[in-house]
């Protein structure tokens, strides 16, 4: 067995794939997870045994519940640290993880780092888009499956992308159907995109699985049809929401679902590197989104180019079903319209400080990305731009990568706030493995029954 540990952060399927790869390939594994369970977005764990739900297709389960049984049977090579959240790591094998529930900082050596840190969601800002009762697809979705409820009252789904119809249909099925699914694209518009889902028969049978929920629970589904503003009325959400040909409805709802696709997510990421002495990875939908399977496969991946990087051996070329969920992807993409975007008005675009899109105009042309960081606080909150740096772009030019600083310094430490306290605190970790059990999933977390 090799001495050193690799450092796996994330316990999505990305991340349990790698570990457990790495670990049957006889290296040793920390595997580091900011919550209390793996699972991931997918895979997000209900609050108590009590709560079962089946939100997603059952090959997801199956996939999970294999990945599970490879996880136990290499016991004793996978250390998992929960509620640790990763903070950074130098070129070196140097890296900082905080322990949540201590309350410090571990400072750890690691052989690699293979970064599975997941998917951000993407919101197109409109004006209310932070009144309360306004939430993503993702904290829907977190809400239905860590609690098998959603708030009462009226809710419409708005958005793009095949996660507002998944959340439409998984509302339905937990008692709170939608008032209306309202979807920016027009999907019947791209006929040969809808016929690349047959290439793909889970993906294809999920579908057909929510779009026969949203039939039978007559949810009506407008298409090319975008949101305009949503306003406060007393304790009621107001959403105007406008069609392609112009027409205007309205919407008095308790709540609004807001979703415009995923995102990958590199911001702060230590850089890739293929160096035999440290290399770095990144893998699953941080990297590219390809969705839940191709995780477990992008995961498996990076672990098999990690190992060969360490060995000095030739690099393994990625497997066919990757290049086939990317071909997927993008037929999604174009029956979605996820690419398309327009901002009206004058909305927010940073929630973190509260700075509109006037705010960022008044900048002026011509500032640079670190003026717009520095005066105009735009990507300097504690999101660190995550959910304002493709607006931005879009009305500056500034790059993504520009405004989270990377043309000035390598990496961004620390990834997510960390107080000063755990710090100061900073305890070197020890990577004994026989001493902890992993902890699997509690029996629930894998059931198909609803
Ligand atoms: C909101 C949302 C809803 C989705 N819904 C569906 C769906 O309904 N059906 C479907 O097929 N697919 C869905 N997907 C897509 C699917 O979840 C992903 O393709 C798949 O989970 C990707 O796996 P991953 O391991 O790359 O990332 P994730 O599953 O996102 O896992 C990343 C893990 O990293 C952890 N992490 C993040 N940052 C840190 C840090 N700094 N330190 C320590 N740990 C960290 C997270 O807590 C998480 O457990 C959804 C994705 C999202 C984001």
């Amino acid at each position: 067995m090799c001495d050193a540990p690799v450092l796996v952060i994330g316990g999505g399927p990305a991340g349990v794939a790698a570990a457990v790869s790495l670990a049957e390939s006889d290296h040793r594994v920390v595997l580091v997870e900011q919550r209390d369970r793996l699972g991931g977005a997918i895979h997000r764990q209900p609050a108590n045994r009590d709560i079962v739900h089946s939100l997603h297709g059952r090959h997801h389960t199956r996939n999970w519940r294999a990945l599970n049984e490879r996880l136990s049977a290499v016991q004793g090579k996978i250390r998992i640290l929960y509620n640790s959240v990763f903070l950074g790591a130098d070129d070196t094998g140097h890296a900082l993880i905080e322990d949540r529930a201590l309350g410090r900082t571990l400072s750890a050596k690691a052989a690699g780092l293979l970064v599975a840190v997941g998917a951000i969601e993407h919101i197109e800002p409109f004006e209310g888009w932070q009144l309360p009762g306004v939430m993503t697809a993702g904290g829907a979705q977190l809400m239905l499956k860590e609690t098998g409820r959603f708030v009462p009252g009226r809710t419409l789904v708005v958005g793009s992308g095949p996660l507002i119809f998944a959340v439409a249909a998984q509302l339905a099925s937990a008692g709170a159907p939608p008032v209306a699914l309202v979807e920016r694209g027009t999907p019947w518009r791209a006929p040969g995109a809808a016929f690349r889902l047959l290439a793909s028969r889970s993906t294809f049978a999920e579908t057909m699985r929510y779009g026969s929920i949203i039939l039978r629970k007559r949810i009506p589904y407008k298409t090319g049809t975008g949101i305009v503003r949503a306003e406060a009325s007393g304790s009621v959400l107001l959403v105007e929401v406008t069609s392609d040909t112009g027409r205007i409805a309205r919407y008095e709802v308790d709540n609004l679902v807001i979703s415009n696709g995923l995102r990958s997510n590199q911001i702060g990421l230590p850089r890739t590197s293929e160096s035999s002495v440290y290399p770095i990875l990144h893998a699953g939908d941080c990297r590219e989104i390809l969705g839940a399977d191709a995780a477990i496969e992008d995961g498996a991946f990076a672990a098999r180019k990690l190992v060969a990087l360490l060995k000095g051996a030739p690099t393994p070329s990625p497997s066919h079903e990757l290049e086939k969920a990317r071909k997927l992807q993008a037929a999604l993409r174009k029956l979605t319209s996820l690419d398309h975007s327009e901002l009206v008005g004058d909305p927010i675009i940073c929630r973190c400080e509260g700075m509109k899109r006037s705010d960022l105009l008044k900048l002026g042309n011509g500032r640079s990305a670190f003026e717009t960081r520095l005066v105009g606080r735009f990507g300097t909150g504690p999101c660190q731009g995550r959910f304002c740096r493709a607006s931005v772009n879009r009305i500056t030019g500034i790059s993504a990568e520009e405004l989270s600083g990377r043309n000035h310094q390598e990496q961004r430490w620390p990834l997510r706030p960390v107080s000063i306290a755990s710090l100061c605190s900073v305890t070197p970790f020890q990577t004994e493995f026989e001493q902890e059990p992993i902890l699997l999933q509690p029996a629930n977390a894998v059931s198909s029954k609803r």
